[in-house]
């Protein structure tokens, strides 16, 4: 098929899904079966920007597998892995601390259950609508396969604001909200966890509401606080785990460490807090973190626990940090943050953070490394530009998978009725993080660019989802 031709029948069809066919990533899908089957999720996803943008960059990632295994099309799989197994969208009604009644939008995808229950994330954030959560589901369905362990995709949330709420208005929005999601999940079916938004305290209002409603207790949802079946080292796992594997490429591709290495993250939540203190652990200095509304530096390194006390504890803007350390000033856009000369960049805070301008900033003040903590956080050029100039690129699907892989742990110890000691959690998450790093790199060189390892976790994880479909038989 002329793909020149299809971009410019779409483009005259729908104007929404033009921007993505006009640029020249999609001029360069080759394979007819991608093609085929990424025209029809345009049409039938018109305007989900983010969902598209993610289908685009697996589907064009797994054309080489494609081209070897005529199988898959005809089993239909590829048009089964891009269409979520069931979308389900609610209201939330909820009563505010002034009385007045408050609506928003629940939302779970059940994305794929291939290879184990639907697994992922709930966020709880102004943005989200179902382009976000369908884009989050579909790669969560890949991450999860990577992990080694039983679990498919599933993500969820709702375009609630927790910000400037009080803890009774938040308990009583995770009620409602699961008033209604609880028919859905189960511990063999579905088992949500935190997000953006979502950390222990909603966890907790969360699961007490389950528990309430079926009388079960159960392990529905994890990220739990220690008291109720929590794991310990889940807090850490996403930003830990995203060190151990960048440590790992580090090692392996270029001989070299974090050791000494001025390193810049975006974000200042969950992620970007406990990838401080690893990287710090590990030797390097972080010199600069971010909210959305700016950016602290500090070339002696940002403080790990001054930090953590004033997100965590006091709940304040990043920008109070120069008020307790006179070292470090703050800028107020936090997308120039990119800008800082480093050698490692970890974008550990939202969905395209760093478009194609930051990217070739960031390479021309010589970058040496970029990794993905938070989902999809480079704009597919960007991710391109890193390829081609041959930056270490760790991708979002294998870097962070530590959160979800002690998730998984937590599943396998609420269902065991056991718990595991800190040690035994890190040195298993190093362990399997080490692990994705070694056969998404193998892939990667497999299919002709080690610098891929975008292409080699999308085949890697694909491979596993797209057998157990083929077993499974047309479902
Ligand atoms: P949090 O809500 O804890 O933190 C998000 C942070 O990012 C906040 O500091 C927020 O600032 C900041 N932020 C948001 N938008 C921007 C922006 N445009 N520029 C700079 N900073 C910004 O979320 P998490 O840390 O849990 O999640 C972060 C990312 O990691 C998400 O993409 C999530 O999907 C992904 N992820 C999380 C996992 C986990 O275990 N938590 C697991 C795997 C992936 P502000 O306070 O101003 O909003």
């Amino acid at each position: 098929m002329d793909i020149f031709l299809l971009s410019l029948i779409l483009l005259e069809k729908k104007k929404n899904y033009a921007i993505l066919l006009v640029n020249n990533e999609v001029i360069n899908m080759k394979n007819s079966y991608c093609l085929k089957v990424y025209e029809e999720v345009v049409k039938r996803n018109s305007g989900e920007k983010e969902f598209l943008q993610a289908v685009y960059e697996v589907l064009e990632s797994l054309e080489c597998y494609i081209e070897e295994h005529p199988e898959l099309e005809k089993h239909g799989v590829l048009e089964r892995f891009v269409e979520p197994e069931r979308l389900i969208t609610f209201r939330v009604p909820w009563v505010d601390d002034e009385g007045n009644v408050r609506v928003n939008r629940g939302y779970r995808v059940q994305f794929s259950s291939s290879i184990g229950p639907y697994k992922g994330g709930l966020r709880f954030h102004l943005s989200v609508n179902s382009s976000i959560i369908k884009f989050l589901g579909f790669e969560q369905t890949l991450k999860n396969a990577l992990t080694g362990l039983p679990m498919g995709g599933g993500k969820g949330g709702s375009d609630f604001d927790p910000k400037g709420k009080s803890d009774n208005e938040i308990m009583r929005f995770c009620q409602s909200y699961m008033n209604e999601l609880y028919r859905y999940i189960g511990e063999n079916t579905d088992v949500p966890a935190g997000d953006i938004g979502v950390g222990k305290k909603e966890i907790g209002y969360l699961f007490g509401q389950y528990k309430k409603i079926t009388n079960k207790f159960v392990g529905v949802l994890t990220g739990k606080d220690l008291s109720f079946g929590g794991i310990i080292g889940r807090t850490e796992a996403t930003g830990n785990g995203l060190c151990y594997f960048v440590n790992k490429m580090l090692k392996e591709m270029a001989n070299t460490s974090f050791l000494g290495k001025r390193v810049i993250i975006s974000g200042s939540g969950n992620v970007a807090l406990y990838t401080l203190k690893k990287v710090t652990e590990l030797g390097g200095v972080v010199i600069a973190m971010s909210d959305s509304n700016g950016y602290i530096v500090d070339e002696k390194g940002i403080d790990f626990e001054t930090l953590k006390e004033l997100k965590e504890v006091r709940k304040e803007r990043i920008s109070k940090y120069t008020e307790i350390i006179p070292t470090s000033k703050y800028f107020d856009t936090s997308s120039k943050m990119w800008t800082i000369p480093c050698d490692i960049a970890l974008a550990c805070a939202t969905q395209n953070e760093i478009d194609l301008e930051s990217a070739k900033v960031l390479v021309k003040n010589g970058v040496k490394a970029i990794g993905e903590g938070a989902n999809m956080p480079c704009t597919m050029d960007a991710t391109n530009y890193f390829i081609e100039n041959k930056i270490l690129y760790a991708p979002a699907k294998a870097a962070n998978a530590g959160g979800v892989m002690v998730s998984g742990f937590e599943m396998s110890q609420n269902s065991m009725r056991i718990s595991w000691t800190i040690d035994e959690v890190d040195s298993k998450l190093k362990q399997q993080m080490e692990t994705i790093f070694e056969s998404v790199y193998e892939c990667a060189k497999k299919y002709g660019n080690e610098y891929n390892l975008l292409l080699g976790a999308n085949i890697t994880g694909f491979e596993k989802v797209s057998k157990a479909m083929i077993f499974q038989g047309v479902c």
